[in-house]
């Protein structure tokens, strides 16, 4: 039996939004990005962390007397969860086998079938971890699950070559092509994306729907999505989906103690704009 495993910090059913259908979305914990608008911060490290949600708290002090830790960092035993009165606490994050992740997708066969829908894997980087990602895609498809993956691209090629043969669809998400503002925003270079997708492109096995997060004061000045929309010529796709910036993560910034950037609110008459140039 395989024993490899991965954290996961959510197994999402009946997801619309994550490819055609009906879907799981199963979310892997680690990103080799930090973008400064990520909605799902709990998504950037690979350990587990706890979250603290300061608006339920009401600092009755039981979850401290509680916990018998003196090393100092969370050992994770959940003993400060159950104690707390207000679910003001949760454990982000939970290994995984292959076996384990198969179980929960193969639950929703039914309705993958009837919707033309399938499993998703996302992130975080899910393809960060290829090997665990190529044996559970290996079972979706000897399964007939529609499989799709999520990713920003920043990995070597090698391990798109792993998961290729299983793989029906990419999500491929596209920040910006100037260099500069990419490492701006994503503290990364895009040459590796930019690589990748290319040659995912000619490479012709699995179709690409390309992602853009339209995020205020980033990708809206400078006529960056027309630069997009000009390095997109060249590339096959399926379509392109537009992603609107929002900021329903925020209260999960504060529940790891992270900074919030807050970004301004996006003119949405700015979206329909885009979608001419596309
Ligand atoms: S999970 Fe356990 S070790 Fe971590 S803070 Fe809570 S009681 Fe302490
Ligand atoms: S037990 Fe819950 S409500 Fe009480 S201080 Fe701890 S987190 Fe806050």
């Amino acid at each position: 039996m395989n024993k490899i495993k991965a954290t996961i910090f959510e197994i999402q059913r009946n997801s619309y939004v994550d490819g055609p259908g009906i879907r799981t979305t199963i979310f892997f914990k680690g990103c080799n990005l930090k973008c400064k608008w990520c909605h799902n911060p709990e998504s950037q490290v690979f350990s587990r962390q706890m979250m603290h949600y300061k608006t339920k708290c009401t600092g009755c002090g039981q979850c401290r007397q509680i916990c018998q830790n003196t090393s100092g960092s969370c050992v994770f035993c959940g003993q400060c969860i159950i104690q707390c009165p207000n679910e003001a606490r949760q454990i982000c994050g939970k290994e995984y086998t292959v076996q384990e992740v198969f179980e929960q997708i193969i639950k929703d066969k039914i309705f993958y079938e009837a919707s033309g829908g399938g499993v998703t894997f996302s992130g975080g980087e899910c393809m960060l971890q290829a090997d665990f990602l190529e044996e559970i895609l290996k079972m979706c498809k000897e399964a007939g699950i529609h499989t799709a993956v999520d990713t920003a691209g920043n990995v070597p090629w090698e391990s798109f070559e792993k998961i290729l043969p299983y793989t029906d669809m990419f999500l491929y998400d596209i920040k910006a092509v100037s260099e500069n503002l990419h490492i701006e925003g994503t503290s990364v270079s895009n040459k590796t994306i930019l690589s990748n997708l290319k040659q995912l492109s000619d490479n012709g096995k699995a179709e690409i729907v390309i992602r853009i997060p339209i995020i205020p004061d980033f990708n809206t000045h400078t006529g960056e999505i027309r630069k997009i929309a000009d390095f997109l010529q060249g590339i096959r796709y399926k379509n392109i989906e537009l992603l609107p910036y929002h900021k329903m993560g925020q209260y999960k910034y504060e529940a790891l103690n992270m900074h919030f950037n807050n970004y301004p609110d996006l003119d949405k008459g700015i979206i329909e704009s885009y979608k001419k140039i596309f």
